[in-house]
């Protein structure tokens, strides 16, 4: 089946960049009157590269050189960051229009190359390090209010459901866990999404409302919320590196023992019980990533057992919540709001 046929199937909805910038202008024209953006896909792109480059003042073009020198040059396409800020307001952002590929090391992340929506998500999550509170700082809180935005962006637009939020959080999950990639653990804000415990009506957000409710989001659930357990996972996914894959092998066994010792409210156990979860769904589907790792015997007997005790009757990983994927407008939802009052929501 071509990718083109996938996309159709899931949410026929095709990703359009032009539109997307139009939308993001006409609904923040505050937040992005100072903000280039570049399509990736455009012929064009690297000469309106150049000229943005030329636009800037000496002390922002000195930024832009500093980076050439450790061979990242963020003036040519194919090393572009996805946002970057130049200072006193000027913004470029570069996404792409129509990628039809994945790289080799996104397949991982998005097994399902729907690139329309891996586009459309790719496009909201950097408007959101733009329009989100206190969004373009390089920490985990950052990171959490631009997944929640993209996320919410989706809900309203029918490009995401809640099945879609759960593979955001299984990609960057697995991030941590396979890359030691901390600044990106989100799962907590869009699990609290799923499970919308406010019953929120996501429908009929504006889009400053979008924004707010991001930064809420990042606030609560980011682990700039709770230092401790930010540095605990810290230390137990920076391992000493002889192989990749005994890497990998240390940091699960390093989540097992915040999983058995960490208090069952702080985002570190959270985040820890998630992720051997998730990875322990994966090992069983049969995930190649996850061919070196056993998750039996006594050792891992007591990090499930101290799992389930601290997550009973807890909606760990919003998979009950996402039972019922759609989203829907406030007064449909009688049917599954009294289900979900029987399924308690994210203790943090
Ligand atoms: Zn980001």
């Amino acid at each position: 089946m071509t990718t083109e046929a996938t996309a159709t199937k899931t949410t026929g909805l095709r990703f359009d960049f032009n539109k997307a910038v139009e939308d993001a202008r006409r609904d923040f024209p505050e937040e992005t009157k100072n903000v280039t953006f570049i399509d990736l896909d455009a012929p064009t792109a690297a000469a309106s590269m150049s000229a943005f480059f030329d636009s800037l003042t000496p002390a922002q073009q000195e930024v832009v050189e500093s980076n050439r020198r450790y061979d990242v040059d963020f003036m040519t396409p194919e090393q572009a960051p996805s946002v970057w800020f130049a200072g006193d307001g000027r913004s470029l952002f570069t996404a792409y229009g129509s990628r039809t590929t994945l790289a080799e090391n996104e397949k991982i992340f998005y097994p399902e190359e729907n690139m329309d929506k891996q586009n459309y998500f790719t496009f909201q999550h950097e408007l959101g390090h733009i329009v989100v509170k206190d969004g373009n700082r390089p920490n985990n809180r950052s990171e959490h209010g631009s997944d929640t935005f993209a996320l919410l962006r989706g809900f309203k637009s029918g490009f995401f459901n809640k099945l879609d939020a759960l593979k955001i959080s299984l990609g960057r999950d697995t991030l941590a866990w396979y890359n030691a990639d901390v600044t990106h653990i989100s799962s907590m804000s869009l699990d609290a999404l799923v499970i919308n415990p406010k019953q929120i009506d996501f429908i009929s957000l504006t889009p400053q409302e979008t924004a707010k409710i991001a930064a809420t989001h990042a606030d609560t659930f980011s682990l700039n919320a709770d230092m401790g357990s930010y540095l605990r996972l810290q230390r137990a996914l920076d391992v000493p590196f002889y192989s990749a894959a005994d890497a990998r092998i240390d940091r699960l066994n390093n989540l097992g023992g915040i999983a058995m010792s960490a208090d069952k409210d702080s985002h570190a156990f959270y985040f820890a019980a998630r992720v051997l979860k998730t990875a322990f769904e994966q090992k069983q589907q049969g995930n190649p990533a996850l061919e070196n790792v056993e998750f039996s015997g006594e050792g891992w007997q007591q990090v499930w057992d101290a799992i389930e005790k601290k997550t009973k009757g807890r909606d760990l990983g919003a998979t009950k919540a996402a039972q019922n994927p759609d989203i829907a407008p406030a007064e449909k939802q009688g049917f599954f709001s009294k289900l979900r009052t029987r399924i308690t929501p994210l203790k943090i």
